[in-house]
């Protein structure tokens, strides 16, 4: 006996609704990128916004990118304050940012000394590329943005392009020589965030 013939499928379907290209994500660095970078921050009153900040922050989300939090804090390992201090700050960021307590899809905070053995401390690409793996996102379509070298090394040890800015530790003299090649040096975070589509 002839099998039933199977059914054709839905191909026009299928062409129309390709499965979701996976999401673009700005990792951001918070000290000198999101806000000014005072050492070792640890008193929310303290806590500004770089101008400009908040809008660039919600066209990028307009624009669908995941955002995450990506922040050195060594003043924890070195004992000049606690991580209860940094999460005091961030949430005191969130509050001016205006955007929601969940705007971002992910926070890492490293409390690593340099001199102390370390997983997710800048430039360890660890946290990018856990985070890329747990939601889905497409490498070609993320950046790390952030005033150090340290930033543009994780973004680029973890495979995803990298952003400087002049808004912390380098002003756009002092980027010279230091910029690797290939990243663009923007004036601040918004001005990058101007140049995503
Ligand atoms: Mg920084």
């Amino acid at each position: 006996m002839t099998p039933a013939p199977v059914p054709i499928e839905n191909q026009e379907s299928r062409i129309q609704n390709p499965p979701p290209r996976g999401r673009g994500a700005l990792f951001l660095d918070r000290d000198g990128t999101l806000i000014p970078d005072k050492d070792y921050l640890a008193d929310p009153a303290q806590v500004e916004l770089i101008p400009g900040v908040a809008d660039a922050l919600r066209r990028a989300r307009t624009l669908g990118y995941a955002l995450f939090l990506f922040t050195n804090q060594s003043g924890i390992g070195r004992g000049y304050h606690t991580i209860a201090d940094t999460h005091a700050c961030n949430a005191r960021m969130l509050e001016l940012i205006g955007l929601g307590p969940d705007l971002f899809a992910g926070t890492c905070i490293a409390p690593e000394a340099p001199d102390q053995p370390s997983l997710y401390r800048k430039p360890s690409p660890r946290f990018i590329l856990e985070s890329v793996a747990a939601h889905g996102l497409d490498p070609a379509r993320c950046w790390m943005v952030g005033d150090r070298e340290s930033d543009l090394a994780a973004g680029a040890a973890a495979g995803i392009r990298s952003a400087a800015v002049c808004t912390g530790k380098h002003d756009a003299a002092g980027w010279t020589g230091r910029l690797p090649a290939g990243v663009p040096l923007f004036a601040d975070f918004p001005a990058f965030v101007a140049t995503l589509a």
